[in-house]
């Protein structure tokens, strides 16, 4: 990270703040230079600055359309000690999502209603993730090497009591080879290499692939990603439309999850406002995403396929995820919105929106 600090207060701010003037991020729109000069010399109890926070965002302008976020957390102190900046992002891009607001947890898959007869001659596959933090470690655009290979030990340790359908294994990045980490991200099961420029702005590729894998059951319906963007994610997923076994199997997991962690003495980031603690603000809440690999051919060439989203309370990304293309008229389908409302809320959302498009695009046909 930005370690001459000190250095840096011999200029003014004037001269320490950065162009922004081409900008479309979140953090370009809310950062003013007062807000700039009041929060620069201040830093978490890790060291993390607001250099730090704001880099990604100053590096990587964004897209003309599509608002990025422009700013991480490099530990959980960060969102309070930045909070000036951090609150308004949160709310920008969480539909309004006010600093005094209360987030709702709900992990309880019987609340879910339907969500197990998705079409699967439209919908391809199902999937929910979720990120954690583990608590104590800080997170991947400020860890050390040796807090990453400690998070990636415990973790890894965690995992391997998990019993029954949850039975799996740990693949280390650094012992696979490159067809067999290439097989993997084609298949959709693990994240891409570091090319990501958000990711590498913001300090997540170092030392890659230190200390980075995936652990996945036998049949790779249920896979954690250890070290990418966040210390964990988790993620459940199969092929087809039945969304409901999907989030059955996320949710039990998860808890089982949660229950070794504690009795390892090891707890996950979260507060009664911001949810899940994570390093990107736009995953805050529940950090889950739910979606489809869904076929939309003709929908997604209407005039008002947007709208449509928005309205629906939904984001599309390509089918090879985000920022990539879509391929043969297949979407990535999720909720929009992560926090604010439960896991629940969300994939409810999530079946219900995606049924009413499937149905609008039997309709176009
Ligand atoms: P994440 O939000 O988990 O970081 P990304 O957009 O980075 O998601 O995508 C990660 C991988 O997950 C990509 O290979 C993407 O194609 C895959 N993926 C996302 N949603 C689905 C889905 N519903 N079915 C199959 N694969 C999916
Ligand atoms: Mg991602």
């Amino acid at each position: 990270g930005n370690t001459h600090n000190n250095f840096k207060l011999n200029y003014s701010v004037d001269e320490e703040f950065p162009d922004l003037t081409k900008h479309n991020n979140h953090m370009a729109k809310v950062l003013t230079k007062e807000m700039y000069g009041k929060l620069r010399d201040k830093q978490t109890s890790t060291g993390f600055t607001l250099d730090d926070v704001i880099q990604t965002g100053v590096d990587n302008p964004g897209h003309p359309f599509i608002m990025t976020v422009g700013c991480v957390a490099g530990d959980e102190e960060s969102y309070e000690v930045f909070k000036d900046l951090f609150d308004p992002v949160i709310s920008d891009r969480h539909s309004g999502y006010k600093a005094t607001d209360k987030h709702k947890t709900d992990l309880n898959f019987e609340n879910l209603k339907g969500g197990d007869d998705l079409d699967p001659n439209y919908v391809l596959s199902s999937r929910v993730r979720t990120g954690r933090s583990i608590k104590g470690y800080a997170l991947p655009p400020h860890n050390s090497r040796g807090e990453r290979r400690a998070v990636e030990k415990l973790s890894v340790e965690a995992l391997n009591s998990l019993d029954g359908e949850f039975k799996g294994k740990y693949y280390p990045l650094k012992s696979m080879t490159d067809a067999e980490q290439e097989q993997l991200i084609a298949d959709h099961f693990l994240f891409d290499k570091p090319v990501s420029p958000l990711l590498l702005a913001a300090g997540m590729a170092r030392d890659w692939p230190d200390a980075r894998g995936i652990w996945h059951n036998e049949n790779k319906t249920f896979l954690v990603w250890v070290n990418e963007e966040d210390h964990l994610r988790v993620i459940s997923m199969q092929p087809g439309g039945n969304m409901k076994e999907v989030f059955k199997r996320f949710c039990v997991g998860l808890q089982r999850i949660e229950e070794i962690f504690k009795k390892h003495n090891h707890g996950f980031m979260w507060n009664e406002h911001l949810g899940f603690i994570l390093t990107c603000p736009s995953n805050l809440g529940t950090g889950l995403r739910g979606g489809v690999h869904v076929k939309l051919p003709k929908l997604s060439t209407h005039a008002k396929f947007e709208e449509i989203l928005t309205r629906l309370r939904l984001q599309k990304r390509g089918t090879g995820g985000v920022d990539t293309a879509s391929v043969g008229g297949v979407f990535d389908i999720s909720n929009a919105d992560r926090i604010g409302s439960s896991e629940v809320d969300q994939v409810q959302c999530v079946v219900d929106g995606v049924k009413l498009m499937v149905e609008m695009e039997k309709k176009l046909e």
